[in-house]
């Protein structure tokens, strides 16, 4: 999987232009090493986009389960609070809101907090939704791209949510920002946002309309229901729809979108490791 390439071509990871896999610097775009020391090739091959979302089934769930055994809530809000982590847990496990950000300094929280869930429903429902907007997403900007987009809607829902709860804290509970909150509804209010944006930038408007039609009834569901973080999934949204356009989704994929989108997965599972070792650090 990792084979170095010696000789021959590879597509340059910024112009994406065939460029000799040996060449010190691009001759199109200047960029230094364009055959990343014979290993764009291989960075293509492991694009996989169809991986992403079993990957992220996979992962929220593993981490939920653990987070269950961490410690247990009983169950006492209902269907929707069945089989919940305690607050203690995702806590330790690396949760966001004003809390953890601003009162013990957990400020890598916005971007552990998108792999954790609250509840058995909030995973399911969760990875129901991934599982019917992930795939689009990819077909039409690319796996690289596609992961950013998640990840960056992650961050951005649970900074504005953290930081609005702790700029307004004494507003009714349903236009609070959140104390504590994990999910990955965040991120899918990304890709509702990129899916929408994708709609306008090339003239779809049935998708477009599509989508803002599922992310408002999405977004009313929050403001009726108790305890779903209406921040969060606002600032996913504006999160997605950004990136999406400073992304382009007219312009090709580059090598170096995947890169990026390699180096964001990783960091954002090291917060959920560092989260724990802070915890004990702290306890
Ligand atoms: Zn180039």
């Amino acid at each position: 999987m990792f084979e170095r390439q010696r000789s021959g071509s590879v597509v340059c990871p910024s112009c994406n232009r065939l460029v000799g896999v040996n060449e010190p610097q691009c001759p199109h775009c200047g960029r230094v090493s364009p055959g990343m020391f014979g290993y764009a090739r291989a960075l293509q091959r492991i694009s996989g986009g169809e991986s992403f979302v079993p990957f992220v089934i996979g992962t929220c769930s593993l981490l939920y389960v653990l987070s269950l055994l961490f410690g247990f809530d009983g169950g006492s809000g209902g269907l929707m609070g069945m089989l919940a982590p305690s607050r203690e847990s995702v806590f330790a496990f690396g949760a966001s809101g004003w809390q953890p950000i601003f009162g013990f300094g957990r400020w890598w929280t916005p971007l552990s907090a998108t792999w954790l869930h609250g509840s058995l429903l909030h995973i399911v429902f969760n990875m129901m939704w991934i599982r019917q907007l992930a795939p689009a997403l990819m077909r039409l900007y690319g796996p690289g791209r596609a992961v950013l987009i998640y990840l960056i809607a992650g961050v951005s829902g649970f900074t504005l949510t953290s930081c609005w709860g702790y700029v307004a804290p004494g507003l009714p509970v349903v236009l609070r920002g959140a104390s504590v909150t994990v999910g990955a509804s965040a991120s899918i209010f990304g890709l509702f946002g990129a899916l929408v944006l994708y709609g306008r930038r090339t003239g779809n408007q049935a998708l477009a309309r599509q989508v803002r039609t599922w992310a408002v009834v999405l977004f009313v569901f929050g403001l009726v229901f108790p305890g779903i973080d209406n921040w969060a999934h606002l600032g996913g949204f504006a999160g997605g729809f950004v990136a999406a356009a400073v992304l382009d989704p007219l312009k090709p994929e580059r090598p170096d979108h995947l890169l990026a989108a390699l180096i964001g997965l990783l960091l954002s599972l090291l917060a959920v490791g560092f989260s724990l070792v802070h915890y004990f650090g702290i306890r």
